[in-house]
């Protein structure tokens, strides 16, 4: 464990500058994890490894991208819909049909290429292309539960080591946000929830190593997610590239690119994936810039 977190630091610590981007991690003995968080059990650990890690506000990082690409000269939609994917002469895929969800109107929009970037929805649009190759991608959902700040004294956020997985404590601005769980999910991925299980799951693991175990009334708010797996390989007749162990990036149809998988902070190694496949195809499709380019707002 110590050699992992080492690792870790010195990974953090390749910043391309001189100083060092975190902080180096600490061994913590008994009486050191009672003060930074008191309502650790006494018993649940022996000694624990102090860290630092970066935190990022997902919902401003995506507007930061929208921003940045649309002073590219990106047009940006919200609740736009694509509903069709429409093909050239040729067959190649030369546009998309997308619906405005709030006033209902169709708009046909052409372009040199399509980038398909639908998540766990990547197996319905890639039947818009109406061909047979394609990722195959599985949803899979986490729950979190949001506690307030002062149901638990502690300074530092914990992770815990469940049978399947890890359970994170995390200290969020007012409140605590505890998590996750990883579960098969095949219902309408619009909305999904957590369920009773999901929060008996989540609060037994996290009782296991709170002083003061939290009960359901201490919970003011619970939200899930749908994680994109992408299953081994690809439908027949598909190219891809695999630009890492996580996601893949493939072209089932000429004029059509399909992104999926992963984790959201592999973003810059998307981008690559794309180039990494259009070097070897032979689509004419709009480049990516190669060079790194400031984000508005940063
Ligand atoms: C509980 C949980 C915890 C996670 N924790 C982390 C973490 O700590 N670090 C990390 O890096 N990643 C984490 N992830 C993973 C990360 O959220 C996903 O990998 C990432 O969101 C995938 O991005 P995406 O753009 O491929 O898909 P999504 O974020 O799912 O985006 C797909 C988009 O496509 C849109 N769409 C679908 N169909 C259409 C259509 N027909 N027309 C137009 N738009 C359409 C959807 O509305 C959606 O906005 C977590 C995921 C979950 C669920």
């Amino acid at each position: 464990m110590g050699a992992g977190v080492a690792l870790y630091d010195t990974l953090a610590s390749v910043n391309g500058r001189r100083r060092r981007a975190m902080p180096i991690h600490r061994h913590l003995t008994r009486s050191g994890m009672a003060k930074k968080f008191p309502d650790l059990r006494h018993d649940a650990a022996i000694g624990a490894i102090r860290y630092w890690d970066a935190a990022v506000d997902d919902a401003r990082l995506v507007l930061t991208l929208v921003r940045t690409a649309s002073q590219y000269g990106a047009l940006a939609a919200n609740r736009t819909q694509v509903v069709e994917l429409t093909h050239g002469e040729s067959g190649a895929v030369n546009g998309a049909v997308v619906e405005d969800l709030e006033s209902g109107e169709r708009h046909t929009i052409r372009a040199r290429h399509v980038i398909n970037a639908t998540g766990v929805w990547t197996e319905d649009t890639e039947a818009l292309a109406h061909g047979d190759g394609g990722l195959q991608v599985l949803a899979s959902k986490g729950v979190h539960l949001v506690v307030p700040r002062e149901k638990i004294r502690g300074d530092v956020g914990l992770i815990l080591q469940t049978e399947k997985s890890v359970l994170f404590v995390i200290p969020w601005s007012r409140y605590w946000i505890i998590g996750t769980t990883d579960t098969p999910y095949d219902f309408d991925p619009t909305h999904p929830v957590a369920t009773s299980d999901d929060i008996e799951y989540i609060l037994a693991h996290a009782n296991e190593v709170l002083a003061t175990p939290l009960t359901r009334e201490d919970i003011i708010g619970t939200y899930a997610g749908l994680r994109p797996l992408l299953q081994p390989g690809t439908k027949e007749g598909t190219s891809s590239s695999k630009v890492s162990r996580e996601h893949t990036v493939a072209s089932p149809t000429p004029g059509l690119t399909v992104i999926a998988g992963g984790k959201a902070h592999h973003l810059p190694s998307h981008g690559q994936g794309r180039r990494g496949l259009r070097h070897r195809s032979s689509c004419k499709g709009a480049s990516l810039h190669h060079r790194p380019h400031p984000a508005v707002g940063c």
